[in-house]
């Protein structure tokens, strides 16, 4: 291996801490009392770099250059192991959609290891559609540019909007063709094989300690939870034992607040995950897994991206918080076996909900440019996005306009998706509008520094749904240009940027219900 790549120093303390399968094979089965399977990346026929983000690589120290190389490619296509890795797959289960699904795992991720960067910070190093594992169930290992442009792209456009997120390196086309049907109506095709670079601190989740206790694996439920404290919330290690029930509460309710807040995030954003299984859920409060997700072109809490979903709407926007607080209670029940009693558990769980609707409060007063929450503001937020939900309103344009001076109905206009509206609403909007002015003029806060903090709340440009497909369709056909505009676009979604006016539009029409813009499956 070249010089360049020797340097990434690994310190692979998941690996080192946990327990292994003992069971090297490569077949698909059961994984009892283990952490992981050690397995290796499949070899691809034709790897090429399709993009990669300079912001992820400096996470890793690494420079343009490095990524440019011919070890890159052979390290990140998983066709050569890097020094110091021992990949392996996570054990994990999870509830899907509400019901328990028992071992689901890294099915088609694969882990080189954890590098610890210049400044002492550890990024795990996951290859995503690098090859079957013990945990592929009846799947084939690998994933398509389709998703691995839309999770690379989300990754990054989520981290630059300041939602928590785990990262996307690079984007690798393996050269291997890999058949999928997307509507899964029998309609298969072969689409180009790729395989997306991911960090993060960790990828443990949820469902990394349900399958311990559903499995009354309790000597393994509790190294996993020690080591992921003492990797990853150390700090709370200052107030309490190790092992002690007070401890995992802590950690416990540290995890329900960041999960909390990470919705919020979403919110504040138009974001809809889509599939938020217990699976997805990462224990940092991470978002992670990105699928099926969707961003809100037209505000609709009712909406969710993925057809799978498309009966019970389980993952819908307006949902998303209380998915979450179900997923906590999931967590819960999983962790009892640590502290067995429910007391402290129940405090954490009957709080979230109030914590969750005080979060959302300030986010919902960020956006409208307000410094502090008052009485009566939860009403005007509540107006709103009824208002919003009314008629076919852009969110992302709509917050944009509700920055600037004018609050006339008619300076509205783009964010519309029709040209004229009945007078009920007409009326209503603009009683609405005059309460907001009111409000807001009691805020006394100079124009220019309130455009400012709304426009640094509510961005320009987000990954809207119909601008992945654009990108996807060109990618397909070997232009990635869009691709890398788009990346490089979301650097800065809160600022106006010259010549790309066009990425800040609503969804054309044409978008509206077009598989991938407004439809997506769970295959990728
Ligand atoms: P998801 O809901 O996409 O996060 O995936 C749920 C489970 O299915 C996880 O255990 C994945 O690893 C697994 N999985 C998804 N797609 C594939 C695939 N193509 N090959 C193997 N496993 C997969
Ligand atoms: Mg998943």
């Amino acid at each position: 291996m070249a010089p360049i790549l020797k340097t990434l120093n690994f310190d692979n303390r998941f690996l080192n801490d946990l327990p292994a399968d003992s069971d090297l094979s490569n077949s698909r089965r059961q994984v009892h009392n283990a952490c992981y399977s050690f397995v290796e990346p499949a070899k691809v026929s034709a790897p090429s770099l399709v993009s990669f983000s300079k912001e992820a690589a400096a996470l890793l120290d690494l420079s343009a250059d490095d990524i440019n190389s011919d070890e890159f490619l052979k390290a990140f296509s998983g066709n050569q192991m890097l020094e110091g890795t021992k990949p392996y797959a996570m054990c994990y289960g999870g509830h899907q959609f509400g019901n328990w699904a028992g071992q689901l795992g890294d099915g088609r991720a694969i882990n080189l290891g954890e590098v610890v960067n210049a400044q002492g910070d550890y990024w795990a190093v996951q290859l995503k559609g690098a090859g079957p594992t013990p945990y592929s169930r009846t799947a084939d290992g690998l994933a398509v540019l389709r998703s691995s442009v839309r999770e690379y792209l989300c990754s990054e456009a989520m981290f630059h909007l300041g939602v928590p997120t785990t990262r996307a390196l690079s984007l690798i086309n393996t050269g291997e063709e890999v058949m999928r049907d997307i509507l899964y109506n029998g309609n298969a095709a072969y689409e180009p094989g790729t395989v997306v670079c991911r960090l993060s601190p960790s990828f443990v989740r949820f469902g990394s300690f349900q399958i311990f206790s559903s499995r009354n694996e309790h000597d393994e439920l509790k190294q996993l939870a020690d080591a992921t404290i003492a990797h990853h919330f150390s700090e709370l290690l200052d107030a309490h034992e190790v092992g002690s029930k007070e401890l995992y509460l802590a950690w416990f309710n540290e995890v329900c607040q960041r999960t909390m807040t990470m919705v919020v995030e979403w919110m504040r954003v138009g974001f809809v995950h889509g599939v938020m299984n217990t699976d997805n859920m990462s224990i940092l409060g991470l978002t992670i897994d990105y699928g099926p997700y969707g961003w809100l072109d037209d505000f609709n809490p009712e909406w969710t991206p993925n057809t799978t979903d498309s009966q019970n709407r389980r993952y819908r926007y307006g949902q998303q918080a209380n998915v979450a607080l179900w997923n906590c209670f999931q967590l819960a029940n999983s962790l009892y076996p640590l502290i067995g009693e429910t007391d402290g558990l129940e405090r954490t769980l009957e709080d979230l909900q109030s914590s969750y609707q005080t979060q959302w409060l300030e986010m919902m007063s960020k956006k409208l440019g307000f410094k502090s929450v008052e009485n009566g503001d939860q009403a005007l937020f509540e107006r709103l996005e009824a208002l919003l939900a009314k008629v076919e309103t852009d969110m992302t344009i709509f917050y944009r306009c509700l920055a600037g001076d004018d609050l006339s109905l008619a300076s509205f206009s783009d964010a519309y998706y029709q040209d004229k509206h009945d007078q009920d609403y007409s009326l209503a909007m603009n009683r609405w509008l005059d309460d907001y002015a009111n409000r807001r003029a009691k805020e006394a806060i100079e124009p220019g520094a309130r455009i400012k903090a709304m426009n640094s709340v509510n961005p320009l440009y987000v990954f809207r749904n119909y601008l992945a497909q654009l990108a996807i369709d060109k990618a397909e056909a070997g232009d990635h240009s869009m691709v890398n505009e788009l990346l490089n676009v979301f650097r800065n979604p809160y600022e106006q940027q010259e010549g790309m006016e066009a990425y800040a539009l609503k969804r054309p029409e044409w978008a509206r219900s077009k598989v991938g813009c407004s439809m997506l499956s769970c295959s990728s």
